[in-house]
Order: structure tokens, then sequence, then C-alpha cells
């Protein structure tokens, strides 16, 4: 995940401007400094001379860089441990400078690209808008159990608790992929922060399978600003997993395979029929337990999302193949030549064109995904999900034509 290829796999799913990530990682915020330089306010973009290396490879475009990095909070408060991800987004390579130098005094940043730093998270807000008041704290993916600021093993039951009196600092949160806007929205508590969905991606092709789409000047001031206001008319939507796909969206243990929705764990009092000790608990759970609203409830305030599975499992699913054979690839890179990147794919591309541009299995899927038609067995305890959007015996007409050709 070196810049050339983060610029080239941003272009391919169609994201304008991309988190950076790890930029408390002495050696890589080494490489964004060499690499990259100025754009627009707060954004950063590769040098033409590292830029031109790679031209013609793929459909580059220029993407944005924002800095941001992940640290990992680990310490104790009113006698018990806590354990929270914060992501950092921060407006210039000055700020990160600074934050890494007060960063570093407390924990080894070399160790890892997300950190362990034994401090509280509220001196991290402290040392981050010290740095630039214009800066950004935001809880990462605030459900899953071990993690987390609402974290059923480590976390708290409010931002208050988690935050005191820099909760007001505190303008978003993460919905992680095991939970959704609408499953957020049963708490009144959050109306008042945005919730923003990134793809935390680990590897390319993970890349922007959540998303945040804003109709916004090109900056990080218009961004931020955003996000803050919660206005609609720049906060368009949000980009979601299914939360079913989610690693923690239901109950259980994945060394004993047991998976067990919310209600079948309150029959087994949270406790693994299998290896009788507590079960591990998920994020559907969790918000359950939290929230003041009933399931299907809608704030005035919301910003809306769409839920999407990525290009490359909706293809495997319909060839009836694993991800990433290289059939898949072919056709997924087709797909992409065709409508110039994945969103557009996903998105906007009309059925009609979908269905001459490549297998009508594939267009199905795709088609079937826009319409919420798909059905997921839950991730639970660190297992992803499982999707399935065509019935195990349903007919994949012109897979059986060819092989009979
Ligand atoms: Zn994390
Ligand atoms: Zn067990």
């Amino acid at each position: 995940m070196n810049l050339a290829n983060l610029d080239l796999w941003a272009s391919k799913k169609g994201i304008q401007v991309m988190g950076a990530g790890d930029f408390t990682h002495p050696m890589w915020f080494q490489e964004l400094k060499e690499e990259l330089e100025p754009a627009e306010q707060g954004l950063y973009k590769r040098k033409p001379s590292f830029a031109k290396a790679t031209e013609g490879k793929g459909q580059n475009k220029g993407t944005r860089f924002v800095f941001t990095s992940e640290i990992s909070c680990i310490y104790s408060k009113e006698g018990q441990v806590r354990k929270i991800h914060l992501i950092l987004l921060a407006p210039s390579l000055a700020a990160v400078e600074k934050i890494n130098t007060q960063l570093g005094w407390i924990g080894n940043l070399k160790s890892d690209g997300r950190p362990i730093l034994g401090i509280d998270v509220k001196e991290v807000v402290k040392i981050v808008l010290g740095a630039d008041p214009s800066s950004l704290v935001v809880p990462s993916h605030m459900w899953t159990p071990w993690f987390s600021v609402f974290g059923s093993k480590s976390g708290f039951n409010s931002m208050q608790e988690c935050f005191d009196e820099y909760t007001k600092y505190i303008y978003a949160g993460e919905t992680g992929l095991s939970s959704d806007p609408a499953m957020n929205w049963r708490l009144s508590a959050l109306d008042k922060i945005a919730l923003i969905s990134n793809s935390d991606s680990h590897s390319l092709e993970k890349i922007g399978r959540e998303a945040n789409v804003f109709d916004t000047d090109l900056s990080f001031g218009a961004i931020a600003g955003a996000i803050k206001s919660k206005d609609p008319k720049r906060f368009l939507y949000t980009v979601e997993f299914f939360p079913e796909e989610g690693k923690y969206h239901y109950d259980g243990h994945r060394l004993c395979n047991v998976s067990l929705s919310p209600k079948e764990s309150k029959k087994q009092n949270n406790i693994c029929p299998v290896c009788k000790r507590p079960l591990t608990i998920g994020v559907l759970n969790r918000v359950a337990e939290l929230a003041d609203r009933p399931e299907g409830f809608h704030p005035d305030n919301a910003i809306p999302f769409k839920s999407l599975i990525p290009l490359q499992e909706i293809i495997a699913d319909a060839l009836h193949q694993g991800v990433g054979t290289k059939r898949g690839k072919e056709e997924y890179e087709k797909l992409i030549r065709r409508f110039e990147n994945e969103f557009a794919v996903l998105l906007d591309a009309p059925e009609k064109e979908l269905q001459e541009a490549t297998l009508p299995e594939i267009a199905e899927g795709i088609v079937r995904v826009r319409e919420g038609k798909v059905q997921i067995e839950p991730g639970y305890d660190g297992e992803y999900g499982k999707i399935k959007i065509f019935e195990e015996d349903e007919q994949r007409y012109s897979l059986s034509q060819k092989t009979l050709f």
C-alpha cells in the first residue's frame, strides 16, 4: 500500500480524497513528506516527479490525500481498563509533526502503524487540537467489542463518560463495518454528531468498502465543515457495508463455532453453550442495550446512507467462485474500464448498460445489491458475515451455456 498504489486504487474505486493513514509512523510519514506536495488547503497530492514514474499503469486521477492516523489508547479509568481506537485527521504537515512529537513522548510510534499508547483519550484530544484547532478526533468503529468507545468489553456507556469536558470537540463517530447509521439512529445522544464511514481497508482491494460522499469545495476546511455542520446539502450520504457483513454484528465465539442473535444470547445468559465462558457481545446487542429509541426510528437531521457490497464480492457470488479468481478479476477490470470506476458501476450505471457490459448474472447481482435483495449470514466474534446474492441452486444461465458450447 504505497502512495502510487493508493493513488491508483482510489481512482479505480472512484475516490477523490483519501486518508493517507498511519501518519504517526516515522517511516511512513517520511515517505509522505517525500512524495506529497500541498494541493488545496489541507489536502496533498503526489509530486509530479513521483506521479510520472507510474503514469500509464492505470487510470490515475491525481487523488488528494489527507493526513489521517489511527491510534489505540489503553488506559484505566474509574477502576476499569479501557481500550479505545481513535482516528486523527490533521490539516497540515506542520500539525502532524507537532502531534507526532507529543505522542512520541507517550509511547513507541515505530512499533506499529496503529501505535498502542497508554493515554486517556481526552488527553489525545488536547494534544491534537493543540497542534491545530481545526484537526478532528473521531472515535473509530464505535461499537466493536474490544477497542471502541461503546465496546461491550472495554468501552463506556456515553461519549460524556469517555471524553468529559472534551465531549464538545467530538463532532463525528465512525459507525464501523458492523453497524450502519440506522442502528445508530436509535441513540438520541448521537444526534449531535455526524456518523461517518471509512473503509479501514488494510489492503488495496478493500479501499472504499465504506465512504463519505460530500458536495463541497475541495479542501480540508470544507470537508470538516460539512461534517461539523451535518448539513445534508454538503454531507450527502455515506456508503455502508451491510452491517451483517461486519465481523462483530452478532454475538458468539469463533473458536467454538457459536453464533447467536441478541435474543438467543439472552436465553443463554450471555454464556457460550460450548465452552461455558462469556460470549463476545457484538454490535447489534450492544446498540440495543444503549438505545433509547425503537428500531426503525429516523431522526430529522439524519444524513442518509446507501448499503453496498464490494464489486469483486458481487462478481464472485455471481460466478459461484471465490473472491480474486482470474475470471473474476477480468470481469472486474472490464467493468471499471467501461464505467470509469467502481462506485460508478455500483451506484450509477443503468441496468441496460450493465447488461451490455458484462455477464447477465453479474449485472443482475449489482441490481439486487442496489435493491437490498441480499441474504447475509451475520458475522460474529471476528468472523466476517457471509453474503449470498444468489440462491445456491439458482441457475447461472450464461455460465452454464458457455460450458455447453
Ligand atoms: Zn481500529
Ligand atoms: Zn465458547
